[in-house]
């Protein structure tokens, strides 16, 4: 029988003490993982760490998914629901600049967004379901996904089939998060994070003498006009109560202080929660570009790529995570709803194919040092969050099930 957890409190807290228990093995799965992190599809090292961990404790698992990706099943008593559980493996481009025992033995290259957490406590949670496999009623599908800070590994998981066979019914995520402090969980329905595209542009304008403009089309002069016109599409084509981003983070030309640039080039990101915007800015900032090219003569080259949709959280699913974490952390202060970001996830292809919810587990603690933003070459976090993030995807496997 499944025991949701509002049956007693004391079934509380042997959940909490059990994984207590195996915090030290959270740690050295994620130190091990943290010392050797290996860009995207590259995983090979982290892929055989987590393959061989679940062969030995006998969970059935398929490997090679997308190149490196996972996928672990382990099922409870037998019923027809299935919940997966995701979690990135990749590390940066990054030189880390820590100076800690478990500091990163490649060159170049780090854990430096916390995805070695993500699978540390996705290991553990599969540990510690399939040793309580008899006390929830459905199947668990663990999802290792490689490549999730680009290009992007969850479509070719999704193309390969990891939401099938069993399917997929709902699926749960987690961000470690040095944006909240150790204690907090950041968790709302609707959209939590935001789709991100990317543009590159050339402009083709006609280059010369600095001292004759007339005989030129000058590059530099339509390029500044295409960056400030663009900063309008936010202004004046957004609806205010939306939120969007557009930045042009690179303008190169010219070679000389007296030579009208022949070409300009020109990249920037856009950022925005409502799908419904989805083609929209593509569709405006050529329309700005071509506008501005024309009234000068130019010619342009215009790359457009739409990379992640924004992070959609499911209502239900964000309830049900929500109720969760108010067993985890102190409550009312330790759930935050107001934790929407800019930034993005390929999480959000997961999402777009099965309801779910991707939540945000505050891991900065300030007074031990630990709290430098993601993707900083001093990036660390509590390591107490590990055992957090367990005690959070178990509680959510026997509630989704158990209701
Ligand atoms: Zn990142
Ligand atoms: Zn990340």
């Amino acid at each position: 029988m499944v025991s949701t957890f509002s049956n007693s409190s004391v079934n509380l807290s042997p959940i909490r003490l059990e994984i207590q228990a195996l915090q030290p093995q959270l740690v050295e799965w994620r130190r091990q993982i943290h010392q050797h992190p290996e860009l995207a599809f590259q995983e090979k090292l982290t892929a055989s760490l987590v393959s061989h961990k679940l062969g030995e404790w006998g969970i059935e698992h398929g490997t090679e998914i997308a190149e490196t990706g996972i996928a672990a099943i382990i099922q409870g008593k037998p019923a027809s629901k299935v919940l997966a559980i995701r979690a990135d493996m990749d590390a940066l481009p990054i030189q880390e600049q820590n100076q800690v025992p478990y500091c990163s033995q490649h060159d170049g290259i780090m854990h430096a967004c916390g995805h070695d957490g993500h699978t540390a406590i996705a290991l553990g949670t599969a540990y510690y379901l399939h040793q309580h496999r008899e006390s929830f009623t459905g199947t668990v599908k663990i999802i290792f996904q490689p490549a999730e800070e680009s290009p992007g590994g969850a479509k070719p998981m999704i193309e390969a089939g990891v939401l099938k066979n069993p399917d997929v019914d709902a699926i749960l995520g987690l961000h470690l998060w040095n944006n909240l402090p150790l204690g907090t969980i950041g968790v709302r329905p609707g959209a939590l994070m935001a789709a991100v595209e990317l543009f590159r542009c050339q402009i083709f304008g006609k280059g010369g003498h600095g001292a004759i403009p007339h005989q030129t089309i000058d590059s530099v002069v339509i390029a500044a006009q295409i960056v400030t016109a663009l900063q309008t599409i936010v202004a004046r084509n957004v609806n205010p109560i939306d939120s969007a981003v557009v930045t042009v983070g690179e303008l190169h030309a010219g070679t000389a202080n007296n030579v009208i640039a022949n070409t300009a080039n020109m990249s920037g990101t856009v950022r925005y929660f409502n799908p419904d915007f989805a083609g929209f800015f593509h569709q405006r900032i050529e329309q700005i570009i071509a506008g501005i090219c024309q009234s000068h003569g130019a010619n342009y080259h215009l790359d457009y790529w739409s990379l992640y949709p924004p992070v959609i959280n499911d209502r239900n699913m964000a309830e049900l995570v929500e109720s969760v974490a108010e067993k985890v952390v102190e409550t009312p202060m330790g759930i935050v709803p107001e934790c929407q970001t800019m930034g993005g996830e390929d999480m959000s292809l997961f999402l777009q194919e099965v309801p779910g919810c991707y939540f945000f587990l505050g891991s900065a603690n300030p007074e031990k040092n630990l709290a430098y933003p993601h993707h900083h070459p001093r990036f660390d976090f509590d390591e107490t969050v590990l055992q957090m993030g367990v005690e959070m995807f178990v509680r959510c496997v026997e509630k989704f099930f158990g209701n």
